[in-house]
């Protein structure tokens, strides 16, 4: 018997249900080979883990303890975080007034703005052109 196929046959040995034939062959492999043998182990070893976890009861008072206790916090952690009325209008109040205040920096910050040249006049030799000359109409009917 190789390894692959006493691998196959390790589940139904460990139940149990295989023919005496094949058992006797993978009972001798398994001694014969180190790797199939620790292998056999600790699916043993794991089987056995998870037959202990089927069998763990748990505690019917650990909900109730576990509820309790954040029973007893939430008083306290209401009082971390006191909101009073007053903090509340405290906090729209500097929300307004710093609003405010930076619409008006603005204002004054752009009103303090000069240009080094003076945008607002029309350079002389602007009201010498002719717009109409430059831009003939009649392209744009065609
Ligand atoms: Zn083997």
């Amino acid at each position: 018997m190789n390894c692959q196929l006493c691998q196959k046959e390790m589940d139904a040995y460990r139940g149990g249900t295989l023919p005496e034939g094949i058992r006797i062959q993978v009972e001798a492999h398994l001694e014969s080979c180190d790797a199939c043998a620790q292998m056999n182990q600790l699916i043993f070893l794991s089987d056995k883990v998870m037959d202990e976890e089927k069998n763990l009861q748990s505690n019917p008072f650990l909900v109730t303890r576990i509820m309790a206790g954040i029973e007893d916090l939430a008083p306290g952690y209401e009082s971390y975080h006191p909101v009073s009325v007053f903090q509340k209008v405290l906090k729209s109040a500097i929300v307004a007034v710093s609003l405010a205040a930076a619409i008006f920096i603005g204002v004054v910050a752009g009103n303090l703005y000069k240009p080094a040249t003076p945008v607002n006049k029309i350079p002389v030799e602007m009201v010498y052109l002719n717009d109409a000359a430059l831009e003939s109409v009649d392209l744009l009917t065609n």
